[in-house]
């Protein structure tokens, strides 16, 4: 059976170097490791000559990271292109470089292939791009060679505190919302109403009925706390470069603009092609199960919202590939240690804006 994808979904590279910056460049597994040592990169990368590999143990042995310098990899070079792709090939690379940006999830309906909301290509110049379908197989034989499946198989899913559903229901619910999320062409203002009504008659929850001013109260304390985070690591100077620095104080100066903003709701709409991008986020999110990661279904929900919403109100207008490129620097970091442990902390806040916003 095909890979199952987002209908509509489409990627291509757009060069940014982006996915390699700001974030943990690994594991890298041994053979890995040997394989790049083996070509002497000290050799023939300057900036390798001070070291390439950072390793740490870990509960299952010795874990390897890619060094990085100034926030990016090392490997990185000043075109934004990759040394090691460069001079030996797409397949010289660590594994997690090659598969990145896809993710490959299997789960009882078989395997599923999206792209990571931290990569704008998924929507930039999205009619010369190819349609995930046509990537997919690659995709899967990808994670299969780099032990990049993620297996999905939970006894119950979480979709409100004290409530769970079996998972054979679930794959049925999430059937259902997935056909809902890309056959709608309604405004994106009524997507979460909908994915509301639709969860609540399908699994019969008696949901209170959508409090505006509740979600605002909600998406502030989110933002709050996000700010405070953000203020007291600047303060403490917790970043390891100067570049992450900046990335902190941009994404900083974001999460401050999408709080001024929340006193008119959280906001889907936007230039054509932006709404469409944002059910595109959520359809991706379904299937992907990255709307299960944090406490919850309406948990992760809430925090698609939010993102999109720093992404929406933080960025100048412009055209959606404008848009998703600034969404993506948002989830980004949105994925940071220690920014999740503050979303963790956050998920009553995050689920009360999934539960009351009518975007
Ligand atoms: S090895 Fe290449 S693709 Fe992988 S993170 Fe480094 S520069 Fe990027």
């Amino acid at each position: 059976m095909s890979p199952r994808t987002v209908q509509g979904a489409r990627w291509s590279c757009q060069g940014t170097g982006f996915c390699c910056r700001f974030h943990q460049l690994g594991p890298v597994s041994a053979a890995e490791v040997q394989a790049i040592a083996s070509t002497r990169p000290e050799a023939w990368w300057p900036a390798a000559a001070e070291g390439w590999l950072l390793s740490r143990s870990g509960p299952g042995g010795l874990v390897h990271e890619l060094r990085k310098v100034d926030g990016h990899c090392v490997f990185l070079s000043e075109d934004n292109r990759c040394a090691v792709h460069a001079r030996f090939g797409a397949q010289a690379k660590p594994g997690f470089c090659q598969l990145y940006p896809y993710q490959v999830v299997e789960d009882a309906q078989g395997v599923a292939v999206i792209v990571r909301d931290s990569c704008a290509g998924r929507l930039a110049e999205a009619e010369r791009a190819a349609p995930m379908e046509e990537q997919a197989e690659e995709a899967l034989a990808l994670a299969r060679a780099h032990e990049g499946v993620l297996r999905w198989s939970p006894e119950a899913v979480s979709i409100l505190p004290g409530r769970a559903e079996p998972w054979a229901l679930w794959m049925e619910v999430e059937a259902e919302l997935l056909q809902a999320l890309q056959t709608s062409t309604d405004g994106a203002g009524s997507v979460i109403p909908a994915l509301r009504e639709r969860l609540a008659a399908r699994l019969g929850l008696d949901l209170p009925p959508p409090d505006p001013a509740r979600a605002r109260l909600a998406g502030r304390a989110v933002l709050l706390a996000l700010d405070m985070t953000l203020s007291r690591a600047r303060q403490q100077e917790q970043a390891p470069s100067p570049e992450e620095a900046e990335f902190a104080a941009e994404l900083h100066q974001r999460v401050r603009l999408a709080a001024a903003a929340m006193e008119a709701g959280v906001a889907l709409d936007g230039p054509e092609g932006w709404e469409r991008y944002a059910r595109l986020c959520l359809a991706e999110g379904l299937l992907g199960k990255d709307l299960h990661r944090l406490d919850g279904l309406f948990a992760g929900l809430g925090l698609a919202l939010i993102t999109l919403h720093i992404a929406h109100a933080s960025a100048q207008p412009g055209t959606p590939a404008a848009l998703a490129r600034v969404h993506a620097r948002v989830a980004r970091f949105t994925q940071n240690r220690s920014i999740r442990e503050v979303l963790r902390a956050a998920a009553p806040a995050l689920r009360d804006l999934a539960l009351h916003a009518p975007v």
